[in-house]
């Protein structure tokens, strides 16, 4: 399959049931100068919103900032304003390979999370969280941190997809022998005639409803070997987010080809 990328979280919000009636959110938009740059910021009244949270979607020069019932937009400008260095340092790493090195962010299941490399602790990987912030942490010494994340991302990309896989293999009917996670660029997945299952491990990257709909497509090609309209039935039938997911891969796919790149 081809690769390709768009939404995140919101679709599976959407998906697991949550209607969608709500009266477009309020915005206040405007321009703030960051690093000598005109940067876009769109302070968005968000009903869920606990605090101001401030984001960067990918592909545009502009920062989002959620603002919470009760607090004004214009505090979500300055928000913004206030963090403006963080937000140049960002925008200028965008379309870079990022490497797997203390203090970089990378997405989990779509979910930024930053790298960190905690020096003589035992372990090899976990994830925490302290004051919003996700963490992945990395023990040992610290050359081995790229191989040791790289190995674990692999590692809980292998555990989504099998339980993915094993759903939809249920559901459809259909049987494979054996799943394998690689380091491929070309494709997403594929599924080979003796019904081997394989992945990119960089799925486990995107959010989760992108793995899912992934794992149900190659499935559906152990009982459909082509693209023809049954195929996409079949798809359809099982994985109805799949527009959204294939939406949110063809523009964020290539993204994530640059995240571990060495
Ligand atoms: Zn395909």
């Amino acid at each position: 399959m081809r690769p390709s990328f768009r939404n995140r979280a919101r679709s599976c919000v959407r998906r697991a049931g949550a209607p969608r009636t709500r009266a477009a959110p309020e915005e206040l938009r405007t321009f703030i100068e960051c690093a000598g740059r005109a940067v876009e910021v769109l302070a968005r009244r968000q009903p869920r919103a606990k605090r101001l949270v401030l984001r960067l979607p990918q592909g545009l020069p502009r920062a989002v900032v959620s603002v919470p019932p009760g607090v004004a937009l214009e505090e979500g400008i300055a928000f913004a304003e206030r963090r403006r260095d963080w937000i140049a340092r960002h925008l200028s790493r965008r379309g870079e390979a990022v490497a797997f090195a203390h203090g970089v962010e990378i997405p989990f299941r779509g979910v930024p999370h930053l790298v960190m490399h905690v020096p003589g602790r035992r372990g090899t990987v976990w994830r925490e969280e302290q004051a919003g912030v996700r963490r992945l942490c990395v023990a040992g010494a610290e050359e081995h941190l790229p191989r040791r994340l790289t190995d674990w991302l692999k590692k809980q990309a292998r555990r989504e997809l099998l339980k993915s896989c094993r759903k939809y293999a249920a559901a459809m009917g259909a049987r494979f022998s054996r799943l394998s996670v690689r380091d491929q660029k070309s494709r997403w997945g594929s599924c080979s005639s003796n019904g081997t299952l394989s992945f990119s491990w960089r799925v486990i990257l995107a959010p989760d409803f992108v793995l899912d709909y992934l794992a149900a497509h190659e499935v559906a090609h152990l009982l459909e070997m082509n693209h023809s309209p049954r195929f996409w039935r079949l798809v359809d039938a099982h994985c109805p987010h799949w527009k959204e997911a294939e939406r949110w891969l063809k523009e964020h796919g290539a993204g994530l080809h640059l995240v571990g790149a060495t």
